[in-house]
């Protein structure tokens, strides 16, 4: 599937400058999710990473599509969330956007020591939003084995700032 030509490519949005990649026409497509999630499978096997324990996703599209790889893997899947969403006990990073800051919480007891997890988003742009996810990870002790991305922005670099682990993108820009 050619997600290139499916993804919508809206200008200056959500500020000037940005070309907002919209992937919601690929979604809707009757393949979409199940072509995105073959690709993710694809490449995490050519990297062998091994088990995967759980995939974390993060809000809000990540959940869309983490979801749906727990699902073909058959593993577990955690939430990480815009702040003041999680009702337990939570740890919490902030963190530098494309556009703008925010900041990322996931529950303290969502993951148990030595798990082995992939993070799972639609974009990487400047990778400020992954390394935050990521140390979320590290706090609840499990192990961050690689990173999914369904697009990846070349220009920014993003990879720069998530050195440790493999990352998959299935789409560049
Ligand atoms: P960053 O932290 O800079 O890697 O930004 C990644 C997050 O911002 C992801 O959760 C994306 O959903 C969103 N994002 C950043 N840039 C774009 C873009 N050009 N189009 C769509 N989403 C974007």
């Amino acid at each position: 599937m050619d997600f290139k030509s499916i993804i919508r490519d809206i200008p200056d949005f959500p500020q000037k400058g940005i070309i907002f990649r919209d992937i919601t026409p690929l979604l809707a497509h009757p393949q979409g999710i199940t072509k995105i999630v073959q690709g993710f499978q694809t490449g995490f096997d050519q990297l062998n990473i091994g088990a995967i324990n759980c995939i974390i996703g993060i809000e809000s599209r990540g959940f869309i599509l983490g979801a749906a790889m727990a699902m073909a893997l058959g593993c577990g899947f955690v939430p990480v969330r815009k702040p003041k969403k999680l009702p337990s006990a939570v740890f919490r990073v902030e963190y530098a956007l494309e556009y703008g800051t925010d900041a990322l919480e996931i529950h303290q007891d969502a993951l148990k020591t030595g798990e082995r997890v992939i993070i799972i988003d639609d974009v990487i742009a400047t990778g400020g939003t992954a390394a935050a996810a990521a140390q979320l990870v590290r706090q609840t002790g499990a192990e961050l084995v690689g990173y999914g991305f369904l697009i990846e922005l070349d220009f920014l670099n993003g990879r720069k700032a998530l050195p440790e682990v493999p990352i998959v993108s299935l789409v560049n820009y």
